[in-house]
């Protein structure tokens, strides 16, 4: 069954009053999807005034214990058309089913799951205190809902990065308006016959499909009935978004882009070092937040481990979602290949040595329409290339030697980034010495993309504002209200 995209407002699918609508592509074919409506004034404002009512309504007065059961339907639910929700989500991105079977849906219903049993479990705080008077005052804190978040996300991992703002948003009570990617507008459309089906109330979740500026994204977080803005996009939108966010004094959480770094040090198992690295460049054809653009090898292992990067590239089989050979699919829309090819071409200006790649794949006529791309390696490239600053988002990397520890970390934190950074090393002390020092918000040793999303996220520097997961999501879902009682 195919998804046909509309806004869901108030627990009803519609087209909206506006007669503006913009064509969705699938990135594998370049074959049209169908329209999809473009929200505008009115279609924000009747999603903020539904999700203010339920806020003021069942879902304010909902026992936490009740909507957690509530919130396990809907991950249930999910569960039981994981083929739609996989269809609509290769349909939108191309991405590979096996990726898409294991990472997007699975993580779409756990988000919900994760979070629903946390907010049942977490306590409040409170503190006794003398007073001059000698009988003391006890102060407790109330935790409360934040009320109407904005949820803006983008097109990468398209049901993840929405339910995992969706969840915990829900979770701790508050009611949504999600305005998804407009590349990628099919899974939270579907997701909201399920918040119906689990007997989710009316105005909880709505959604609003349009593009950002002077659209349905920018008239979200200027609406001065939204309390709070969760994003997820590159950090130039997160600028405008917080310019928005000023108006009315609103709370944001941003997730914003990277420029990643690997630090492979010789005493790293290198086996396990390429593997991890070929997942961490070319997983999701390099358009993960998390995806790493910079890896600096120790030089003896230099020439090495470009060579067994180049190798294992050159095995990576572009083609249809669903063949089982398929490890890379396409870029998401023609106007991004563009961008990625304009830095292929810089790098070939700046004059980088190509190890492999570097250009468009042959591919068979009937993805000929599609926006695939060579997955490409470049080393020679100076610190202050664009190539080695820019976030890129494709599926590339730039590979320089270092000679020392201290000059890795010099390198590795040389960037107005910080969302994570991957290092290899069998070094105990090596391994926790240079993870203290990464700039970033996540550190993994040995591995790449490794969640327990009970653990912190998020970016420092430029890559973000705010942690979520785990107890740090209820902390921007919730508001704190002490009480103050004299004895
Ligand atoms: P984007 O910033 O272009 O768009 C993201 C969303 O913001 C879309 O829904 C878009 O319509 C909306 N938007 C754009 N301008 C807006 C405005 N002025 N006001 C309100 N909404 C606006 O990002 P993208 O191209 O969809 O996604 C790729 C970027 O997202 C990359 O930079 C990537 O690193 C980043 N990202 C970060 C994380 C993270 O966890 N840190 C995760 C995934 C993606």
């Amino acid at each position: 069954m195919s998804v046909e995209a509309r806004h869901f407002i108030d627990g009803k699918y519609t087209a909206g009053d506006s007669n503006r609508r913009f064509k969705n592509f699938n990135p594998v074919t370049g074959a049209s999807l169908g329209f999809v409506p473009e929200g505008g004034e009115a279609e924000i404002d009747a999603a903020v005034s539904a999700a203010r009512a339920a806020l003021a309504g069942p879902w304010g007065d909902m026992a936490v214990a009740e909507r957690a059961e509530l919130l396990h339907k809907v991950a249930d639910g999910i569960t039981a058309r994981f083929d739609e929700f996989l269809a609509a989500e290769i349909s939108d991105t191309g991405k590979p089913k096996s990726l898409a079977s294991h990472i997007d849906i699975p993580r779409g219903a756990a988000n919900f799951k994760v979070f629903a049993d946390l907010v049942k479990n977490v306590g409040s705080e409170h503190f006794s205190m003398p007073t001059p008077d000698g009988t003391g005052a006890v102060n407790y804190a109330l935790r409360v809902p934040k009320g109407v978040i904005a949820v803006i996300s983008p097109w990468n991992l398209p049901l993840l990065l929405m339910t995992w703002k969706v969840g915990p948003a829900l979770a701790c009570g508050n009611c949504v308006v999600v305005k998804p990617s407009e590349e990628t507008p099919l899974t939270a459309t579907l997701l909201g016959e399920v918040m119906n089906k689990a007997g989710i109330p009316k105005g909880v979740y709505n959604v609003v499909h349009g593009f950002g500026p002077e659209s349905a994204g920018e008239m979200l977080t200027r609406h001065p009935g939204v309390d709070a803005i969760t994003f997820t996009g590159e950090t130039a939108t997160g600028e405008a978004i917080m310019t928005a966010a000023a108006n009315g004094v609103r709370d944001v959480s941003f997730e914003l882009g990277g420029k990643n770094p690997a630090l492979v040090f010789a005493d790293s198992d290198l086996e396990k070092a390429i593997e991890g690295t070929l997942r961490s460049v070319f997983a999701n054809c390099g358009q993960v937040c998390l995806s790493t653009e910079r890896i600096y090898v120790e030089r003896p292992i230099f020439d090495d481990f470009v060579a067994r990067l180049k190798a294992g590239a050159e095995k990576l089989q572009p083609g249809a979602p669903g063949e089982s050979a398929t490890t890379l699919g396409p870029l998401i829309s023609q106007t991004h290949r563009q961008k990625v090819l304009s830095y292929y071409q810089r790098a070939r200006d700046d004059g980088a040595t190509v190890i492999t790649g570097g250009g468009v794949p042959e591919m068979p006529a009937a993805l000929a329409g599609g926006c695939w791309i060579e997955p490409t390696i470049w080393t020679g490239l100076g610190d202050e290339s664009a190539i080695n600053r820019e976030e890129i988002f494709g599926p590339c990397c730039h590979i320089r030697p270092f000679d020392t520890e201290e000059e890795a970390v010099a390198l590795a934190n040389d960037t107005p980034y910080g969302l994570c950074c991957t290092v290899w090393t069998e070094n105990l002390s090596r391994a926790h010495r240079v993870s203290a020092r990464m700039e970033a918000g996540l550190t993994w040793v040995n591995c790449w993309f490794l969640r327990d999303l009970r653990t912190s996220f998020g970016g420092a520097k430029q890559s973000g504002i705010g942690r979520e997961g785990g107890v740090h999501s209820l902390e921007f879902y919730t508001e704190l209200r002490n009480v103050c009682v004299k004895l």
